[in-house]
C-alpha cells in the first residue's frame, strides 16, 4: 500500500469511529503507548461491560493515534517508527497504519 493507500485507511477507520458516536478523543500525549494492537488479547475472559469499556477507551486512543498518522503524512514522515526512527514494516502498517512504532519498539514497550 502507498501512503495515499494508508491515508484512506486510516480516514476510513476515523469516520467509523466517529460514525459510532459515543467515542471522543481522550487527552493523550505523545508518550503514551498505542495498545489498540493488544485488543483481541485483553478482551478475552473479560465479560461484556468490560469488553464495551475497553472499546470505548481504546477508540479514543486510536483517534489520536490517526490524527498523529495523518499528521504524519502531511510531514512526509509516514511510517518511521516514532522511537528508533527506523521504518515501520508494511505488514504492520497495513495491519494497525495509526501505529507510532516498530514492531521491535512496541515489544520492548510491552515487556
Ligand atoms: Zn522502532
Amino acid at each position: 500500500m502507498n501512503v495515499s493507500g494508508y491515508k484512506d485507511a486510516l480516514l476510513r477507520k476515523r469516520a467509523e469511529i466517529l460514525s459510532e458516536g459515543s467515542a471522543k478523543p481522550l487527552q493523550t500525549t505523545m508518550d503514551n503507548n498505542t495498545r489498540q494492537g493488544d485488543l483481541a488479547d485483553q478482551a478475552s475472559g473479560t465479560n461484556e461491560v468490560h469488553i464495551q469499556l475497553k472499546l470505548k477507551q481504546t477508540d479514543a486512543k486510536i483517534l489520536q493515534a490517526i490524527e498523529e498518522a495523518l499528521y504524519r503524512i502531511e510531514k512526509g514522515t509516514f511510517g518511521e517508527c516514532r522511537d528508533c526512527g527506523e521504518e515501520i514494516a508494511p505488514p504492520r502498517l497495513n495491519a494497525i497504519p495509526w501505529t507510532r512504532v516498530c514492531i521491535s519498539c512496541k515489544e520492548k514497550q510491552s515487556a
